[in-house]
């Protein structure tokens, strides 16, 4: 943690150069979010760099998508949520180079080149789809990463309803209420589970010339199990209630090929199927950012499988932290680690401390009152999944005004069968598809 000088300084409000030590923080998702909270009682600046202007949580893009919750619900502004953090500022831009050596990074922001200094630097950029080498299938199947991939899938799938009721020929119409899901982990189950909701429930008696609930929503997952990381009575509870409400499965099915409108799974028997479907989305794999690498490479620090930079046990880079799951809680406890040995190195106090994951489990939602919670030694499914789903989400979700207009949501979706977020917009009716 060498000081350098810094290409860019700031200052206080009375004109004052600020000389504090500077953290940047690129990423303002779980892992920017709990560093930057975590260093607001050190005496440094930060600079936080997303590429977006919000921080996005993501476990409830599928709502998103599926038209409960807005955009706004689970995406807050960054600049809101550290409004009464002098020490910060949030830069937006797509951060393209780390150089180590000169403590540097280039950003590049509104098109532009912008070069940002740093006295320490903590990198939380996340993870983006894979299609496992078959790029082509992205044009087909809308990954569920960010708020443009859940937007993307909501035009594609209330404009695929719109059209149906219009369509008169009876295959392209099927084709049009077909839906598959390529993934059956807890995002692939959850959006499953809620196309199958929104097209018994939410829209009974919206259609004329098409019944929503004959819609086809097909579930495919490589391995035999659902919810895999859950255990198996888990996976056999969220096979069994996706089943009972109608989700096509297919376990062992591989896709093998994919086209505009179409999808060829192969099964463990060698048998194929092909499905049209006009909705396809693909929640099968993630892969670590690519500044990851670039990092790596400049430093000489492995990645592990899955593209991640191993780690020191502190989260310093200098060699390899166990292989943790991507899930939100690691970014959380890890992103406020990284910050409080930043802190405490500050104090003179160079001394290891390694990182300790507090694995506070899995949940996902298989329909309204129902899904699967693996907390700690409990296991549950049914209405008591659903209440640790609701505990957990509401307590996690970033801000006061969302988590009470997440929860009214709910209430209209879930005791009721109201879906506010359906507004098509763009040149819907005139023919052109969603992009
Ligand atoms: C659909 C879905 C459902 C999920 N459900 C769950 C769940 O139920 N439970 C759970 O624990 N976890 C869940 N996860 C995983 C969890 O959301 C992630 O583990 C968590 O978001 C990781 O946090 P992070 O801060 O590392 O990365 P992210 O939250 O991905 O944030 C990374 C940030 O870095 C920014 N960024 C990336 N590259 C650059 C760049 N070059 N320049 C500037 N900014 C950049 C991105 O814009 C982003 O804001 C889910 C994930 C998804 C996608």
């Amino acid at each position: 943690m060498k000081p350098t000088p810094l290409k860019e300084n700031w200052n206080f409000p009375s004109g004052e150069p600020d000389i504090r030590h500077h953290v940047v923080i690129i990423g303002s998702g779980f892992g920017g979010l709990f560093a930057a909270r975590a260093l607001r009682r050190v005496r440094v600046r930060v600079t936080l760099i997303d590429r977006t202007n919000h921080h996005l949580f993501q476990p409830l893009l599928y709502q998103v998508a599926t038209g409960i919750l807005s955009e706004g619900q689970i995406a807050p502004a960054t600049r809101d949520i550290f409004r009464n953090y002098d020490s910060m500022h949030v830069v937006v831009g797509e951060v393209q180079q780390i150089i180590p050596d000169e403590h540097t990074i280039e950003v590049s922001q509104f098109g532009g080149p912008r070069t940002i200094g740093y006295d320490s630097l903590i990198v939380a950029c996340g993870s983006n789809t894979t299609y496992f080498g078959h790029d082509d299938y992205r044009k087909n199947a809308s990954g569920m990463k960010s708020l443009d991939d859940a937007l993307f899938l909501r035009s594609k799938i209330f404009g695929a309803f719109e059209r149906a009721e219009a369509e008169e020929d009876e295959e392209r119409r099927a084709e049009l209420m077909t839906f598959v899901v390529i993934g059956g982990g807890p995002t692939g189950v959850e959006m499953a589970g809620q196309l199958k909701e929104l097209s018994r429930r939410a829209l009974r008696c919206n259609y004329r010339q098409i019944n929503p609930a004959s819609a086809r929503v097909v579930l495919i997952e490589g391995t035999d199990r659902l919810v895999a990381s859950m255990g198996e009575r888990l996976s056999r509870i969220a096979a069994r209630d996706l089943s009972r409400m109608g989700v096509e499965i297919h376990l062992h099915a591989m896709v093998t090929a994919m086209q505009d409108r179409v999808v060829e799974i192969t099964r463990a028997d060698g048998s194929t199927l092909r499905i049209d479907a006009a909705t396809m989305v693909w929640t099968a794999g993630t892969e670590a950012s690519p500044l990851g690498a670039e990092l790596a490479a400049r430093t000489g620090v492995d990645l592990d499988r899955a593209g991640r930079v191993r780690v020191a046990p502190d989260c310093s880079l200098l060699m390899a932290l166990d292989d943790l799951p991507g899930v939100a809680e690691v970014a959380m406890q890890s992103g406020a680690h990284a910050a409080h040995t930043i802190g405490r190195r500050l104090k003179g106090d160079d001394a290891m401390r390694a990182f300790h994951y507090h694995d506070l489990g899995t949940l996902a939602v298989i329909s309204r009152f129902r899904a699967c919670a693996k907390v700690g030694p409990i296991k549950v499914g049914g209405l008591p999944g659903w209440l640790l789903w609701l505990v957990v989400h509401v307590t996690f979700l970033t801000g006061f005004k969302n988590r009470v207009g997440a929860m009214a949501r709910w209430a209209v979706s879930f005791i009721g069968r109201g879906r506010y977020e359906r507004a098509l917009t763009g040149g819907w009716a005139s023919g052109s598809e969603p992009s």
